[in-house]
């Protein structure tokens, strides 16, 4: 059994969107809000974090590296994770440095994280140097991939489905689908895990948000990968196969990270109906997405539905342009 170091407030609320589910009859739609997790404005990161971190402690790492976007919530609740711990946090971000940073990586320097920007695509080189940089300088870092999504931090997920379970008990509900964002493929992963683990009942419904090719790059086998790792470290004793991993493609188009109608809409939407916040790049285009499903009745009309609210806030401050 793994250890995990204590970063937010867990359990996240889940609750009934009564407006919502007025505009979407005869649906009834609930959220899950892990944008409270509490964790420097929240977001699905501090969960994987969790274990990341204890693990960078338990190896006696001074610290740690992590990469992503510069509007990366990742890098951001790893930046908070690192401050409450006393760790140094090196950030790899993608481009040029900007004249103001905003959003996520203004959060991120506040939080007292190293940037290094990489230019136009962060290499392996670039990485690999600066892991050795640290190592000369008696650091031992920590390196955590790409939006925290490994078998580790894929744990924190597996959880979560227990602590959503917990919370439907009580309740004495059930869920028939569970919408959310889905992009390195930890939260995927984990959530696959823990539906085997708790038995959840109800249908994964992740829909891709940075479109991947059908190849071996493909996101559908990145988050295979990880479950099957992740199985073996939860000693499941189950192989996943490619069938197990479902993934709703079509919404990306766009590309990440850019807004379209669809996202503003979204966002607009869930704010005027409910005062919850999405944000533009991942949870405005699953919340999109459930709601087309919804109003082309792509799914069984009366069905319960589960939004997963995986965080982002602060990514709406650089974006305001595009969302007005
Ligand atoms: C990272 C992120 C996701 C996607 O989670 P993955 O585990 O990378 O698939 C979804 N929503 C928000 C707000 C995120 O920051």
């Amino acid at each position: 059994m793994k250890e995990r170091k204590s970063l937010g407030f867990f359990p996240t609320p889940l609750h009934k969107l009564d407006r919502l589910s007025a505009r979407y009859h005869p649906y009834e739609l609930f959220i899950k809000r892990d944008d409270q997790t509490g964790l420097a404005s929240g977001g699905n990161k501090t969960r994987k974090l969790e274990y990341l971190i204890q693990e960078a402690l338990e190896q006696d790492s001074r610290a740690v590296i992590t990469m992503g976007a510069q509007q990366s919530n990742h890098c951001r609740q790893t930046a908070a994770a690192c401050a409450m711990n006393g760790l140094e946090c090196h950030l790899l971000l993608v481009g040029e440095p900007p004249a103001l940073p905003d959003g996520n990586l203004l959060m991120s320097v506040i939080l007292g994280a190293a940037i290094h920007y990489c230019g136009e695509e962060i290499s392996q080189g670039q990485v690999d140097r600066l892991v050795k940089d640290l190592q000369l300088l008696g650091k031992n870092p920590y390196l955590i991939p790409y939006g925290g999504s490994n078998a580790l931090g894929a744990l924190g997920f597996a959880d979560a489905v227990g602590e959503l379970q917990q919370q439907l008990e009580s309740l004495q509900l059930e869920m028939d689908y569970i919408f959310f964002a889905s992009c390195s493929g930890g939260t995927q992963a984990g959530l696959i895990l823990g539906k085997n683990r708790y038995n959840l009942k109800g249908t994964l419904m992740p829909v891709s948000i940075q479109k991947t090719g059908t190849d071996r790059n493909s996101l559908e086998i990145m988050v295979l990968d990880i479950v099957n790792q992740g199985s073996l470290l939860l000693e499941m004793e189950r192989e996943f196969l490619i069938q197990d991993i479902a993934l709703i493609r079509g919404y990306d188009e766009a590309g990440y990270g850019v807004v379209t109608h669809q996202e503003k809409q979204a966002i607009h939407e869930l704010a005027r109906l409910e005062g919850i916040f999405l944000d533009p790049v991942y949870t405005a285009r699953a919340f999109y997405a459930m709601t087309d499903y919804l109003d082309k009745k792509l799914i069984e009309p009366g069905a319960r539905v589960l939004f997963w609210h995986t965080g982002g806030l602060p990514a709406n401050f650089h974006y305001a342009q595009k969302i007005l």
